[in-house]
């Protein structure tokens, strides 16, 4: 990595392409260890926003589920941070331990301190898992206005590969956790019972799933399925008064960015190419998820909504980019 005229350079495939360092509050470093640093800056604010008591925020009185908090990185979290800020009850889901509670000890350390409702285990492959967890959302909340989906998964060994060279367990095993698995949990809301006549369900997509990123892979093709289930799920459940969206993320650090290919590369380009010249960050994430989760978005259903700095609207790079590559 070099600089040039303020600019630093960085390898992108056999490229070299120049990324403006951003002007916010972190000087210097360039953009892809700038977001490290931003994304640790904000897990360090999540201990100083916590145990508020908003009853006078846009979510007083609701109350709801989040489904696929890993760790303070996750793109849940983000978004659960803006919910509790707005006076939001919630009850949490995580992977299922082994023989130590490892999953359930890292959400409870986020969790606990704005008073979750309760945590517990929920595969999504396992639909007994997931009728417990609308059993116990009934059981504590009666009805429930908002449900976050942040769940996804597709195994390396298929991830990485050309899609071509994607296995036919690997396909099913990532279709059902990243697409099959909000319709699993929509559905068994649906059973309960348990959605308010004024609902929302949100979950998280990539743009990969409409165009081609190269190294998304496999999980482009579940995207796809995924905000395709959005507008099916809008349509049924949209009598009930349920809105369904699916917010379309540009790239953060998170555990399940570590295993798609060329993930640097990529923000890289985003901060070269999109009309803001910048990354998005957690916060961002986060506001746009609580926004389309409240009744500032009852006019919004079975969209894909994209939080990118604009990234996935430029149909040619700009200027700017092109003379850094060429010069
Ligand atoms: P993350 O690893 O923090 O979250 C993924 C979650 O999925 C984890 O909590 C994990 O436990 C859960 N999960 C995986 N398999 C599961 C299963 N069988 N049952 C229940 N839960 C399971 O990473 P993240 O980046 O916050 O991902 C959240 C969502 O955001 C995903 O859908 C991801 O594709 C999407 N997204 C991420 C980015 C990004 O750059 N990080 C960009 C756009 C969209």
């Amino acid at each position: 990595m070099g600089k040039v005229f303020g600019w630093e350079t960085v390898n992108f495939n056999r490229l070299e392409v120049s990324v403006r360092p951003s002007s916010t509050n972190l000087v210097g470093p360039p953009i892809i260890s700038e977001f490290t640093g931003r994304a640790m800056c904000r897990a360090a604010d999540t201990t100083t926003d916590v145990g508020r008591d908003n009853k006078m925020g846009l979510f007083a009185g609701k109350k709801g589920l989040i489904l696929g908090i890993a760790n303070q990185f996750s793109i849940a979290w983000a978004i659960t941070e803006k919910l509790h800020e707005q006076g939001a009850e919630m009850g949490f889901t995580h992977l299922p331990d082994g023989d130590r509670p490892k999953n359930e000890k890292k959400l409870r350390k986020l969790v606990d301190p704005i008073g979750a409702k309760f945590t517990m285990p929920c595969d999504v492959c396992d639909d007994a898992h997931i009728e417990a967890v609308m059993d116990k959302a009934k059981a504590e909340f009666g009805q429930i206005d908002f449900i976050l989906h942040s769940i996804a998964f597709a195994s390396p060994a298929d991830l990485t590969g050309p899609t071509y060279a994607a296995s036919r367990k690997g396909y099913l095993q990532a279709m059902e956790i990243s697409a099959y698995s909000l319709l699993a949990v929509a559905g068994a809301a649906k059973k309960k019972d348990i959605l308010s006549k004024n609902s929302s369900i949100l979950t998280l997509s990539y743009f990969g799933g409409e165009e081609v990123i190269p190294g998304y892979n496999l999980m482009g093709i579940c995207k796809a399925a995924l905000e395709c289930g959005v507008r099916y799920l809008a349509s049924e459940l949209g009598p009930d008064g349920c809105r369904v969206n699916a917010l379309s993320a540009g790239p953060l650090k998170t555990v399940s960015a570590q295993g798609v290919g060329d993930f640097d590369q990529m923000l890289a380009l985003y901060g070269a190419m999109s009309p803001m010249r910048d990354n998005i960050d957690m916060e961002d994430v986060g506001k746009s998820g609580m926004f389309l989760l409240s009744d500032l978005a009852s006019g919004i259903t079975a969209e894909t909504v994209h939080v990118d700095k604009g990234f996935s609207k430029m149909g040619a790079p700009p200027a700017d980019f092109v003379e850094s590559i060429s010069g």
